[in-house]
């Protein structure tokens, strides 16, 4: 499997930021990139990508495919504005927004049924690491998520380990909590889905940057890497990019 560097930008760049992104991006065919964009930006960068051969991914949807539902995106609106994927149930959506396990199921089934791949994301708070329930947090998340799906529609399903307390803190998980975590969703997936269960991509996700990334990507079951704060820059992003290439 090729490795894979999603960059989430999160709520952040506008359309003139996110153009002159994409026009000094390199051509890299030995790896997967994926840039998850506001939704507003995805129509404009659609060509952008179709020259870099990137997925153009979004970072939220609705689970209706539409209806009265006030401001809201749906996996039919993301389609049509040129994504490949979206993000579900990242940590930010969970905490700030009071997205549940319900909800990230829901999304993942309306992303599947209409075609559109998803990165789940998942991963345990501090307090929950320190109660000592983590692992139980994350097989959780992985088992609710995906219990609607079977082998079959497995095709663009990735998941990103994403420990809620590693996010945006400079500081990742160590190597061998990233590893154990990362054993521990696979675990899980092989139980799911059996031998397809080892095709699905796991990220970490969580303070990566240009100077750890070697490192993590090096740790068994570590496919790639969901990168926030350090895909903004350009210049950074673009060395990520290269190591990634070099790692793989
Ligand atoms: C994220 O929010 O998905 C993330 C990985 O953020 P950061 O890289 O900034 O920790």
């Amino acid at each position: 499997m090729k490795k894979i560097l999603v960059g989430n930008w999160k709520m952040n760049l506008v359309s003139l930021e996110a153009e002159s992104f994409f026009a000094s991006m390199p051509i890299n065919r030995e790896i997967t990139i994926g840039i998850a964009a506001p939704a507003t930006l995805l129509r404009g960068l659609r060509d952008h990508a179709d020259r870099l051969g990137i997925l153009l991914g979004a970072q939220n949807m609705h689970e209706n495919k539409a209806g009265p539902y006030t401001g809201e995106i749906s996996a039919a609106h993301l389609l049509d504005a040129g994504a490949d994927f979206v993000i579900l149930g990242h940590s930010e959506r969970r905490v700030l927004f009071h997205e549940t396990n319900d909800q990230v199921e829901k999304k993942v089934e309306s992303a599947v049924v209409e075609g559109l791949s998803f990165v789940l994301c998942v991963g345990e708070t501090r307090e929950q690491d320190e109660e000592g329930v983590g692992d139980e947090v994350v097989t959780h998340q992985i088992r609710s998520a995906l219990s609607s799906l079977t082998e079959p529609n497995l095709k663009g399903a990735m998941v990103a380990y994403e420990p809620v307390w590693a996010i945006g803190a400079g500081q990742p998980a160590t190597a061998d909590q990233i590893e154990e975590k990362h054993q521990l969703i696979r675990d899980e997936l092989i139980k799911l889905f059996g031998e397809e269960g080892k095709n699905v991509p796991i990220l970490y996700g969580g303070s990566v940057n240009a100077d750890n990334l070697e490192e993590i990507l090096q740790i068994p079951n570590v496919d790639g890497a969901l990168v926030g704060g350090a895909s903004l820059d350009p210049q950074t992003f673009n060395e990520m990019i290269e190591i990634t290439g070099e790692s793989s």
